[in-house]
């Protein structure tokens, strides 16, 4: 509590004068939703505050998945935002962005979750699913009784995706035999079903196939251990021995081809601009609480101007993340949003993201370090986001491509 001082002509009078509460929302973006997708956001930041923060730490730190959330994150009724139809919530593009926001501002890894699960697995077949297969999966899906994944990343193949995935599909009759290991794919070692990519060996063309992980003999999923971030989402290394896969399982509503998973790629790439600028907010909003608290010279280390520059430098790079999402998202809903747009927002918010984290590691000094402080988890989870979805220099390859009128991909 710091005080404000009032002058009378003989004597001063000090009030208490609250500090200002953090506030990573500086322009306030979120306002920009009308009331009733506003009041959406706003159930789930009070969700994430009162339910996810108090335990997330503990099952970081165990690297472990928080199941106990489950069955009051789906109350939340937010599996399958922004599709429209088949048991799915709908909901503009805006406040899809804004939903990953706000989940990353309490925890990046759950949003990770919910972003496999809605925005990769079920978005795909939204996409380019079938009119029956839209029936079938999705409306289990939005009630989050099936859970997805999304396999494309192989373990020799990972930016190369696009030149020849090594993962193969057979066609025998109405059957296809896939064959081939699928790497670091979230939610794996234990949701319902997989989106696996697979090379069709007759006509070298990516084609996509839902795959029931339990009930398909040649299906094994083995949890990727030791990593350093975004440890509570659990992320499998695939197998497929033989697996016998229904012609009815393959995607058949797109190209056939590796456009279709351009076409996913191409929101969640947005998607981990949303998600990564809401990391930067989780932060410094941590790291101002932490400054306006902590004393050193018997002061607040936020009254130092030093420390004040950090904050400030902090706050300005969430607010033009947020700027540039606010438009690309306007792009979006226009459906004008290209990939060079997408792969720009997500080049510069996870480069901005990781000068972010950093500063806020810095103004907590050791503490920065510890997973208590709710700063270093943001930290250690910034470098994962920076590397998946496309890396910082896949992103930048199509934005090069694009600007230049040159392909610098080899
Ligand atoms: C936590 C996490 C979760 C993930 N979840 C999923 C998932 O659910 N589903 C899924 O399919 N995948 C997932 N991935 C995989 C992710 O998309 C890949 O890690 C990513 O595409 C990079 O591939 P790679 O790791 O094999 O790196 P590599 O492709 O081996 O790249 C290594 C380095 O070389 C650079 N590089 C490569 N080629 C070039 C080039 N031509 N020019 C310049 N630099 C180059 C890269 O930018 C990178 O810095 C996840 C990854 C992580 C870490």
């Amino acid at each position: 509590m710091s005080t404000s001082t009032i002058t009378t002509s003989n004597q001063e009078i000090r009030h208490p004068k609250p500090l200002p509460a953090p506030n990573s929302d500086f322009f306030e973006f979120a306002e920009t939703l009308p009331a009733e997708e506003l009041s959406v956001v706003k159930k789930l930041r009070a969700y994430m505050e009162t339910k996810v923060a108090p335990i997330i730490n503990k099952y970081w730190v165990e690297d472990s998945f928080p199941f106990e959330l489950l069955p009051s994150f789906k109350e939340l009724n937010l599996a399958g935002l922004g599709m429209h139809g088949y048991g799915c919530p709908g909901g503009s593009p805006l406040l899809v962005g804004l939903v990953a926001m706000n989940l990353a501002r309490t925890d990046t890894s759950f949003c990770t979750f919910y972003g496999v699960h809605s925005g990769l697995a079920m978005n795909t077949i939204y996409l380019v699913g079938t009119e029956e297969q839209k029936q079938k999966w999705l409306p289990p899906m939005a009630r989050m009784e099936k859970i997805g994944c999304w396999a494309l990343t192989e373990p020799l193949v990972g930016s190369g995706t696009g030149g020849g995935l090594l993962t193969t599909a057979k066609r025998e009759g109405d059957t296809w035999i896939l064959n081939g290991q699928k790497r670091w794919i979230g939610n794996a070692p234990w949701c319902d079903l997989s989106i696996i990519w697979a090379r069709d060996v007759a006509d070298n063309q990516v084609k996509g196939f839902i795959v029931e992980n339990k009930t398909t003999p040649g299906f094994s999923v083995e949890k990727i251990q030791n990593k350093i971030a975004l440890k509570v989402v659990q992320n499998g290394q695939i197998t497929l021995n033989d697996c016998r896969v229904p012609d009815a399982n393959r995607l058949q509503g797109g190209t056939g081809t590796f456009r279709d998973t351009k076409l996913v790629l191409r929101g969640t790439r947005h998607g981990s601009g949303w998600e990564i600028t809401g990391t930067q907010m989780g932060a410094y909003e941590n790291a101002l609480k932490y400054a306006q608290e902590r004393l050193q010279f018997g002061k607040p280390i936020g009254s130092f101007q030093l420390i004040q520059e950090l904050l400030a430098k902090m706050l300005a790079n969430i607010v033009a993340c947020q700027c540039m999402l606010a438009r690309s998202v306007q792009l979006e809903t226009e459906g004008k949003l290209t990939d060079s747009q997408a792969a720009i927002v997500k080049a510069f918010c996870t480069s901005k993201a990781r000068e972010t984290v950093s500063w806020a590691r810095e103004v907590l000094g050791g503490n920065g370090i510890l997973v208590d402080y709710n700063v270093a988890r943001f930290f250690a989870d910034t470098e994962a986001i920076y590397s998946y979805e496309g890396t910082f220099q896949m992103q930048n390859l199509i934005v090069g491509k694009a600007i230049t009128g040159f392909s610098a991909f080899v």
